[in-house]
């Protein structure tokens, strides 16, 4: 009888061994980097009332239109959804919480997301994002720092090749009128419309620029711009937030189809983009969403943020950073023959750790040769070595692997003196 083997969820992805080191990398990265810029670290839990995102999100979005793993919690009937995203819980603990009587707030989080998509390169099912959210805030500096400081993360990380792009996407008075024109437009093409286009023709115009089907892109470049009806508010902060990038010298394209696809954005928005991860091109979105605050229960708030997702970082990483990511490496592989010698060396290695290096003991036996084997694959920079000599003599041996001279022979005190310089 065969006994089934079970698969991850399609579109989830286990994290083996040999890819630990990098995430941990970003993630040691990206903290230090959003210290450095006095964020505060958040954790909201995976799951929220499902009433929360389409609030939020916008109900006519692809995310809550077809992404997200909403279920029944059969214990008490609750409608729960998986977080597609964390600016909503984000907010939303702010709010439950009355942070925003304390003063604006700088807040970051890192996490899994769950988005129910067509898993390929670069998107997946379970994904992580990292994201910084700044609340209180109402002036074009906000945005700025925001963007500078993605930016800055860049430069930490050793990333080529991503460049910015900005929109302004106005006040909801100017997108009001905006899609009234979109109607308009789009529905002297009704014909050339996909069928998710088609019906979001009424209840979401603005979301078809944001459609994915090449087929469409030739119809929305012609479309009517929001940039040509932009408010006089949101014109001059989107000025100064140009004014900004320019002075600390961060290139950028204005791209006015550049709308994003949750409906809490106002005024600014902007996405990282890269050539190098085929379609799946975006590493990082932001912008305003002054009205999400109050839309969720709490006093009006100006507020902006972006989220980055990190395998999209860890893939761009791969394909562009000249330095290695640096693996771990234990300091020393402790290796033993013989009885008496295996409780010496079960207790040197403990020893060694006490000291605060970082010790792998041989455990299973095999001859001298083959655990040495073992010791220069582990990657450290020195076997220690216990056979009977040694332990009838009170010493271990300290063998160099990485070429650094000879092997000696010495207390075992003496050796972790010569292994913590
Ligand atoms: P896309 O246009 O690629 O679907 P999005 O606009 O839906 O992205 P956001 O909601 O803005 O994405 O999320 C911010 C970032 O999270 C994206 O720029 C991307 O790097 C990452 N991301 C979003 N969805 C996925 C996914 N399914 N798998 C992996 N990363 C994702
Ligand atoms: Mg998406």
């Amino acid at each position: 009888m065969s006994v089934q083997k079970f698969q991850a969820v399609r579109g989830m992805n286990d994290v083996l061994p040999a890819e630990a080191p990098a995430w941990t990398f970003l993630e040691d990265t990206l903290r230090r980097w959003l210290s450095q810029y006095g964020y505060r670290e958040i954790r909201t839990p995976v799951v929220e009332p499902t009433g929360l995102f389409i609030r939020s999100i916008g109900e006519v979005t692809d995310i809550v239109e077809k992404e997200m793993y909403t279920f029944v919690d059969n214990l008490n009937g609750e409608t729960l959804t998986l977080r597609p995203e964390a600016t909503a819980s984000c907010v939303r603990m702010a709010v439950q919480h009355n942070l925003l009587y304390e003063g604006p707030q700088r807040l970051w989080y890192m996490g899994p997301m769950f988005r129910h998509e067509r898993p390929q390169k670069g998107r997946y099912r379970q994904f992580h994002q990292c994201g910084a959210e700044a609340l209180g805030f109402a002036g074009p500096d906000a945005d700025a720092e925001l963007i500078l400081m993605t930016a800055r993360l860049w430069t930490m990380l050793g990333l080529q090749d991503v460049s910015l792009q900005i929109n302004s996407i106005g006040s909801p008075d100017c997108r009001q009128k905006h899609r009234m024109q979109l109607i308009d437009y789009f529905g002297q093409h009704v014909q050339d419309l996909d069928e998710d286009s088609r019906r979001r023709l009424q209840s979401n115009p603005l979301r078809i620029l944001d459609s994915k089907n090449p087929g469409m892109a030739a119809l929305i470049e012609g479309a009517p711009k929001l940039a040509d009806m932009l408010d006089d508010a949101s014109a001059a902060h989107f000025e100064s937030l140009q004014a900004l990038l320019r002075a600390a010298g961060i290139p950028f394209q204005v791209n006015h189809r550049l709308v994003r696809g949750l409906d809490y954005y106002n005024a600014t928005v902007f996405e990282w983009v890269t050539p190098l991860l085929g379609a799946q091109s975006t590493i990082c979105g932001g912008g305003r969403y002054d009205g999400l605050v109050a839309q969720l229960g709490g006093k009006p708030t100006p507020a902006c943020g972006f989220a980055m997702g990190l395998e999209r970082l860890l893939a761009l990483l791969q394909e562009t950073r000249a330095a290695p990511i640096p693996e771990p490496r234990p300091d020393i592989y402790v290796v033993y023959q013989g009885e008496a010698a295996a409780q010496t060396a079960f207790l040197a290695a403990d020893e060694v750790r006490a000291a605060g290096l970082t010790a792998i003991l041989h455990c299973g036996g095999g001859n001298f040769k083959a655990q040495l084997r073992r010791a220069d694959a582990s990657g450290a920079d020195y076997a220690l070595i216990f056979g009977e000599d040694e332990v009838r003599d009170g010493q271990a041996s300290l063998k160099p692997l990485r070429g650094q001279g000879a092997q000696t022979t010495l207390p075992l005190d003496q050796a972790i003196q010569l292994l913590k310089m």
